[in-house]
């Protein structure tokens, strides 16, 4: 147990924000810095909130080192809009697109876009249950796609794109949701970035998207106005209403980052978090890791013990012990830690300890 009662939560989302972040927003909820309001209450056009928005969009900027010539988006709807948003304003020009899919979301985005033009799958790795992220070269693509489509991170199997693939001169989108701040990225090798903020940013309810200017206004004039990225950039996501709290939230964040030396000094502690949990992990036989050593993602940490019925008492007991969600996805069960920036890592020290033992108990 940490502070105020907390458990460890390892839930791949939503999940845990920093303790100084819910402190903040603890102390303002039902005056926010003197103005009398909650944010939750406040009108999105006030100068207050039109303030939080501009901080929030200029420190995540700062953090992630956004381009000019990038636009940053604060959306609803989830990854998932995005997987419907991404063809109807990206795969318009040849109306082909070409998906990697490393993992269930992958899978999704794709089946997804297939409604919107001729979306291919040219890489997998379903075969081998997505224990590793797919090779592929610039060969593979088809030179009249309008986009190369990639999930970053995929938080169910636990991989992670450890290097930029080379997709030649086509653009880039990929799906940041479980990975987004943890690492520093190169945002100009991407035509569009984008991250359901519930994983590692924010409370569900708001969505980033980071967006080329030159790939903005190219959807078919009868697209739904919400689902055209014009609108939105038109009118710097004020739109119409946006998820106003979740929004401020997820600027705390970013100020919070910012506190510890950003992005990179994040990195550095991921690093460390996982690497203990990977080492120990790699130092037994009765825990199993399936993914491949270099595809091995910072956030989500799967592992099994190789039966079915050890694995439900290690979830059992293991939220006896302050450790809860710690059950993989229910469509692979098995166990997963998702560590990301808001885990402590005393958290993860306590898991490991809690896995020794019962590793001690069990073998
Ligand atoms: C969780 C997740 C999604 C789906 O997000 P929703 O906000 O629930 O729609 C998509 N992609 C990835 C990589 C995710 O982890």
């Amino acid at each position: 147990m940490t502070d105020y009662g907390r458990v460890y939560n390892f839930s791949a989302g939503p999940s845990m924000l920093p303790v100084p972040v819910l402190e903040k927003v603890r102390d303002d909820l039902l005056n926010y810095q003197g103005t009398g309001e909650s944010v939750m209450e406040m009108s999105h056009r006030s100068s207050e909130f039109v303030q939080i928005y501009n901080d929030a969009v200029q420190n995540l900027r700062d953090l992630l080192n956004i381009p000019d010539n990038y636009k940053v988006l604060f959306l609803q709807g989830g990854g998932t809009l995005q997987f419907s948003m991404v063809p109807m304003n990206l795969m318009t020009e040849n109306h082909k697109a070409d998906y990697i899919v490393s993992g269930s979301w992958a899978k999704k985005a794709a089946k997804e876009a297939v409604k919107f033009g001729d979306a291919k799958v040219i890489a997998s790795s379903e075969d081998t249950v997505f224990d590793h992220i797919p090779e592929f070269t610039a060969d593979d693509i088809r030179p009249d796609a309008d986009y190369v489509y990639v999930c970053w991170n995929n938080t169910i199997y636990g991989s992670h794109f450890n290097k930029y693939p080379d997709v030649g001169d086509k653009l880039l989108v990929a799906d940041m949701s479980s990975s987004i701040l943890s690492e520093e990225i190169d945002v100009s090798k991407f035509g569009l970035i984008y991250a359901g903020a519930q994983k590692n940013v924010a409370p569900a309810g708001v969505t980033i998207v980071i967006i080329r200017e030159d790939l903005i206004g190219k959807a078919p004039e009868d697209t739904p106005v919400y689902l055209n990225y014009k609108t939105h950039a038109d009118k710097d996501s004020m739109y119409n209403t946006p998820p106003c709290f979740a929004l401020y939230v997820a600027g705390e964040v970013f100020k919070y980052i910012k506190s510890i030396g950003g992005v990179k000094a994040m990195h550095e502690i991921d690093v460390r978090k996982a690497g203990k949990l990977y080492d120990y992990l790699d130092s037994t036989d009765f825990y199993k890791t399936p993914v491949k050593k270099e595809d091995r993602s910072l956030m989500n940490v799967v592992f099994v013990t190789g039966d079915k019925d050890l694995d439900k008492k290690f979830v059992a007991e293991a939220k006896e012990n302050g450790i809860i969600n710690i059950n993989g996805h229910r469509s692979i069960g098995g166990m997963r830690a998702s560590i990301y920036n808001a885990m402590p890592e005393e958290g993860v020290d306590h898991l490991i300890e809690f896995m020794k033992k019962f590793e001690q108990e069990n073998r």
